[in-house]
């Protein structure tokens, strides 16, 4: 006789890292027999992945637990605001249990005490590659845990833990079998993509035959052989990174990076602890341009950070009139609790960090909408996300999913999520591009 499989019901918040480990945990509980249900209701227990990284993330966390209390009851609570377990327990005191991020043994322990796997050997066998939460098109690919930096405004490292990487050949084994899978897009995430290996001391393993280094270099050679579209994500700009950008210009990494610069006055960056905060980005990303033109560069800022004077956010305005990056996000600075830069003096009123906020954005803004209408007229290969009603949801290698713009597509309802086409673009507006096929 088979036991009906236990259900887990799974809510997940925060950030794609966050997503990642979600994903680990699922695919933990699905090869020990569990099922995922898809709703409160059909779930015999739920498991709330939260995020504490900043305090709307924090409160739609504690929103999200309570939900889950109120429509199911039975609660075990993960991720980055478990660090934080009297925050939780002030509001949520009825949860099973807390355990922190990346502690995917202590959910499991959790889950086996609050509800016992099956003991049907029979179970569901787990895909190769693990369960995704992404379309299966696109995957994250996470090569390491935590940082060695402390910015001063994060609290990554304390609840994360120094950086560990995990070796090459276990992220190029996983990559490709999500290759194997169907997977079209991966998507490198970490803390600090750039400093991958440094704690390994670049650490040497074999793979497919070839010796290779734990290291940023020999991962993005690796992975660019892989035929299908590699993205970076959180690349700071050290002097190691130009190496990999001939690979963009050959087209076998795609020609995107995403550099969290957070500020451009010197001062600033050192106040924020920021990496490679005293290189000069500005010429540093003229050069990568003129080796690789087509490079898209997405950014993320912070205005309004305890000290910046209203002559250091001139200097942030310069910076993007100069750097003409293409996708930018700006948070207005908002003190974590535990963050070391909630000690600094002189901090800015929320009246001027909202009026610099408006100024950047919408100086921003005219950037992006220019760099967007300078591809009016040009031809792109685009991957197809999804097929709405009557239109064809796309994007280009410019575009990374959910931070990005999309391209949509006219007459292309026989287009499948997953393939690629090659279009030609008619229109732009201030995020996305309209194009047809050719
Ligand atoms: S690099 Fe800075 S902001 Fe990013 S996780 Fe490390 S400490 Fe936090």
């Amino acid at each position: 006789m088979t036991m009906a499989a236990p259900r887990v019901g799974f809510v997940s918040l925060g950030c794609p890292k966050a997503l990642v480990d979600s994903e680990r945990i699922i695919t933990n509980l699905r090869s020990e027999g569990y099922q995922i249900a898809p709703d409160y209701q059909g779930a015999d227990l739920v498991v709330v992945n939260t995020c504490g990284f900043i305090e709307s993330a924090v409160n739609e966390s504690l929103d999200a637990i309570g939900e889950a209390l109120n429509e199911n009851g039975k609660v075990i609570v993960t991720g980055c605001l478990g660090a934080k377990k009297e925050v939780i327990l002030a509001q949520h005191p009825q949860v099973l249990e807390i355990t922190g991020a990346h502690a995917y043994e202590d959910v499991m322990r959790a889950v086996h005490k609050h509800l016992p796997p099956s003991k049907d050997p029979f179970v569901n066998l787990v895909p190769a590659q693990g369960i995704k939460l992404t379309p299966k098109h696109y995957a994250y690919l996470k090569i390491s845990e935590g940082c060695n930096h402390a910015c001063t405004f994060c609290i990554i490292p304390s609840m994360r833990g120094k950086l560990q990487s995990r070796t090459i050949d276990e992220v190029l084994t996983e990559a490709y079998k999500l290759k194997q899978a169907g997977v079209k897009e991966l998507l490198i995430i970490s803390q600090d993509t750039s400093a991958y290996g440094v704690d390994t001391k670049y650490t040497e393993r074999m793979w497919h035959e070839q010796t290779l280094k734990t290291k940023f270099y020999d991962l993005c050679k690796a992975l660019s052989e892989f035929g299908i579209w590699v993205r970076l994500h959180y690349v700071y700009p050290y002097a190691h990174v130009d190496e990999i950008i001939p690979l963009m210009r050959e087209g076998a990494l795609l020609p995107y990076l995403d550099i969290p610069f957070q500020h451009a006055s010197a001062r600033i960056l050192k106040l924020m602890k920021r990496p490679a905060s005293s290189e000069n980005n500005l010429e540093r990303i003229k050069a990568w341009r003129k080796i690789c033109p087509e490079l898209t560069i997405r950014s993320t800022f912070i205005v309004g950070f305890p000290g910046e004077t209203e002559a250091e956010f001139e200097e942030l305005l310069e910076f993007l009139t100069e750097a003409q990056l293409d996708r930018v996000g700006c948070f207005k600075y908002s003190p974590v609790a535990g963050a070391k830069a909630n000690l600094l003096p002189d901090a800015v009123s929320e009246e001027i960090k909202e009026a610099r906020y408006h100024r950047f954005m919408a100086l921003q803004a005219k950037i992006s909408a220019a760099r967007l209408q300078a591809k009016v007229g040009q031809r792109m290969r685009v991957l197809v996300d999804e097929v709405r009603d009557d239109l064809v949801v796309a994007r280009s290698i410019a575009d990374a999913p959910e931070i990005d713009g999309l391209v949509f597509i006219e007459n292309a309802m026989h287009l499948k999520p997953g393939q690629w086409a090659d279009v030609q673009i008619n229109a732009a507006d201030e995020y996305d591009l309209f194009a047809v096929l050719v």
